[in-house]
């Protein structure tokens, strides 16, 4: 299997390029030259089994390959279960059970897992840089700490992230160092982006990034969606909170390979670019706005062209999919009711799904849907409890990580100096 740009403008790379490399070098993203189909799968397999299945022909002819099942062993340790509700016609795919509470760990460290064995052989240690607004930095500190050959640097805009957040980004130590940047998350991205793109500072400090866009992250997404629609006794309908469109890209990419995959559904907050889009626009990006859930805050979301890729154009695009926006006012209701009337405390990106799953139910009461619930509620106590009324209990790997002590450096939104810290780290 080979790799091609959403540009056309790159040539076609292994699976091992394709990871390393991250962005392609157009400045496109990389997608499969072609959708394999995936043979029958057992109903019953573990989560990482079935996750090597669903990936084996992606690896095919890659130096990773035989290491395919090992990283999927690695990387697929915490569940994914999908459970009833006590709603009627829904389904919760719990995505959370991870070291840091959101389902970025699985794509966070099956790429550790890859990049840790392409690094294996190199003298120097790999840099991973990681621009965050929250759950991406945390996931990504969590899957390389203490991973040999590689060092990751979390930026992160000081002051604008959640206390818990901020406290688990600081928690790690090693290899894996937080600096809370004086900016914003954009400053952040700068940051990384201009030391990526230094080639003077590339030389002396060997760098990658672990942003949503590489493929090392997008594919293991595919396996958890497989998993469940397997257990389904129907085609899986399914509703996905969305921001960038990874987690909904790889749903597509798992019904594109035949697994039973039914309808699939964004839901979005306030930041409406896909649902102005899927109400007939021409596609617009803007600057994000801030909502209660921060992880979507996406105004350009950066999977779109794969997305576009998918589907062959934009019309064809649209006529297959649907996005809903959900305003703060309707997260807070959703949460708010669920806890009062059937016990369930979701997150609020959990809760836009949620709230978007009533809506289409109310069109048709005969279609069941599968939402995906992307974070636990006790990484957004800040946010949740005063809603439910009650505290929400801490699951035991977020626990842990919030009992180590934490500390962060103060960067400046500077090049200069931040160029000057990696070459003293
Ligand atoms: C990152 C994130 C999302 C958005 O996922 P995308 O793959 O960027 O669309 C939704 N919910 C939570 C909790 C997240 O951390």
């Amino acid at each position: 299997m080979r790799f091609v740009s959403t540009r056309g403008g790159a040539a076609p790379a292994t699976l091992s390029q394709a990871i390393a490399a991250g962005l392609a070098p157009d400045g496109g993203l990389y997608v499969p030259e072609s959708m394999p189909k995936v043979g029958h799968l057992p109903r019953d397999g573990y989560l990482a089994t079935t996750a090597s299945r669903m990936l084996a022909p992606f690896f095919a002819g890659d130096p990773l390959a035989s290491e395919l099942d090992a990283i999927c062993a690695e990387a697929f340790v915490a569940p994914a279960p999908r459970r009833e509700l006590r709603i009627k016609g829904a389904h919760l795919l719990e995505l959370f059970h991870g070291p840091t509470a959101a389902f970025k760990d699985f794509g966070a460290r099956f790429l550790a897992a890859c990049l840790g064995r392409l690094r294996r052989d190199e003298a120097r240690p790999l840099t991973i840089l990681v621009a965050t607004s929250g759950d991406t930095g945390a996931a990504v500190g969590a899957a390389f700490h203490e991973m040999p050959g590689v060092r990751v640097a979390i930026l992160y805009p000081d002051n604008r992230v959640s206390p818990r957040q901020a406290h688990q980004l600081g928690s790690f130590g090693g290899n894996v160092r937080a600096l809370r940047v004086e900016g914003t998350f954009d400053d952040c991205q700068r940051l990384v982006k201009g030391a990526l793109g230094d080639p003077a500072l590339q030389a002396d400090v060997p760098m990658s990034s672990a942003n949503s866009i590489s493929l090392g992250r997008l594919l293991p997404q595919m396996a958890y969606f497989g998993h469940a629609a397997l257990q389904a006794t129907q085609p899986m309908n399914t509703i996905i909170p969305t921001g960038n469109l990874g987690n909904a890209v790889a749903c597509l990419w798992a019904r594109a390979i035949g697994l039973p995959i039914g309808e699939v559904v964004f839901a979005c907050n306030a930041n409406e670019t896909l649902p102005e889009f899927y109400a007939g626009q021409p596609y617009r990006a803007r600057d994000a706005v801030a909502t209660i859930a921060n992880a979507m805050d996406v105004g350009a979301p950066s999977n779109f062209e794969r997305l576009r890729h998918l589907f062959g154009d934009e019309d064809a695009a649209r006529r297959q999919g649907r996005a809903e926006r959900v305003d703060d006012a309707q997260i807070r209701d959703t949460i708010r009711r669920h806890a009062a009337n059937d016990g369930e405390v979701f997150c609020p990106h959990t809760a836009t799904a949620i709230h978007v799953f009533e809506r289409l139910r109310f069109e048709d009461p005969t279609k069941d849907w599968t939402m995906a619930s992307t974070a636990h509620p006790a990484k957004f106590d800040t946010i949740v409890e005063p809603l439910v009324g009650r505290r929400v209990e801490v699951p035991d790997a977020l626990a842990v990580m919030l009992a180590r002590s934490a500390s962060a450096e103060a960067m400046a939104a500077d090049g200069r100096i931040f160029a000057d810290w990696l070459r003293g780290w």
